[in-house]
C-alpha cells in the first residue's frame, strides 16, 4: 500500500471510531511515527500531508530532521516534532528545540534538565506526562497516584507547558483489557481537570498505537501515536 492508501484507510478508521464514541470529527491528531522508516520516506509521508512526526530517539531522527530543516522551502510545511521515547538527560540537549512536544515526561530531575536547555534557547515545551496505568513492569511512567503533585511540582519549571497524560498498554492485553488501561487514563485527567479549578492545563491524552488506535480513540485520545499502520515499517520500503 502506498503512503497515500495508508492515511486513508488510517483516516476512514479514525472517523467511524470517532463516531462510534460520539465525539466530534477532527478532535484526533495523528503522529506518524517514522523509526522504523528512511528519511524518504519520511519526506513521502510530510508531502502526504502526515504534519505530525513522531521519534523516539535522537539517533534515528537526527538525519530525517536535519533533511526536512535543510529542504523545506518557504510557505511548505514544516511537520511538527513529537518525541515519544524513553528520554535520559544527556540526551535533552538535542531535543529541545527541534521537538516541539515530549511525550515522556516521567521524572523530575528530566524536566530540570529540560527547563534549563528551553531557557537556554529561550523556548517553551509541550509536555505529556508519561503514566504507568497497567502497573508493568517494563513499562516507563509514573504510578496515576503520583500525578498530581508532579503537576504541583512542576510549577518550578515554566518552560514547560504540561498538557496531557500519556500511556502505552501492554501489547498482550485482550481488548477490553486495553479498554481499561485507556479508560483510566481518561478518568485520571478529568480528576485533575476537576480538582483543579479551571486552571489545569493538562487536557490531552496521547493514547493508542497500531494495534489499539481504534480502542484508544472510543476512549478519548486525542494524539494517536501510528508507526506500522501509516508509515510502515523497512518492509514496505
Ligand atoms: C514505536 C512507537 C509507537 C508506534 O508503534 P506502532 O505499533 O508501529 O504504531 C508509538 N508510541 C511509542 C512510544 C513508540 O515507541
Amino acid at each position: 500500500m502506498s503512503i497515500k492508501d495508508r492515511i486513508h484507510h488510517v483516516q476512514q478508521t479514525i472517523a467511524q471510531a470517532t463516531s462510534r464514541a460520539g465525539r466530534q470529527s477532527g478532535t484526533v491528531n495523528v503522529i506518524g511515527v517514522t523509526k522504523y522508516v528512511s528519511v524518504a520516506r519520511t519526506v513521502e509521508a510530510v508531502e502526504a500531508g502526515v504534519l505530525h512526526i513522531g521519534e523516539n530517539r535522537w539517533q534515528t531522527a537526527k538525519d530525517k530532521w536535519d533533511y526536512i530543516h535543510e529542504h523545506t522551502g518557504a510557505g511548505q510545511a514544516t511537520p511538527t516534532w513529537h518525541f515519544i521515547g524513553t528520554l535520559q538527560r544527556n540526551k535533552v540537549k538535542d531535543i529541545v528545540g527541534k521537538f516541539q512536544y515530549i511525550h515522556s515526561l516521567d521524572r523530575l530531575s528530566l524536566a530540570s534538565a529540560i527547563q534549563e536547555q528551553a531557557e537556554k534557547l529561550d523556548v517553551t515545551v509541550k509536555c505529556f506526562i508519561q503514566v504507568n496505568v497497567s502497573g508493568e513492569q517494563s513499562k516507563q511512567g509514573m504510578s496515576a497516584a503520583e500525578v498530581s503533585l508532579f503537576l504541583e511540582q512542576l510549577q518550578q519549571y515554566p518552560r514547560l507547558l504540561p498538557i496531557g497524560l500519556m500511556t502505552m498498554a501492554p501489547f498482550e492485553l485482550e481488548k477490553e483489557e486495553t479498554r481499561l488501561v485507556f479508560r483510566q487514563l481518561r478518568e485520571l485527567r478529568d480528576e485533575l481537570i476537576a480538582k483543579g479549578n479551571g486552571k489545569c492545563t493538562v487536557t490531552e491524552l496521547s493514547m493508542g498505537m497500531s494495534n489499539d488506535y481504534e480502542i484508544a480513540i472510543e476512549e478519548g485520545a486525542t494524539f494517536v501515536r501510528l508507526g506500522t499502520v501509516l508509515i510502515g515499517t523497512e518492509e514496505d520500503e
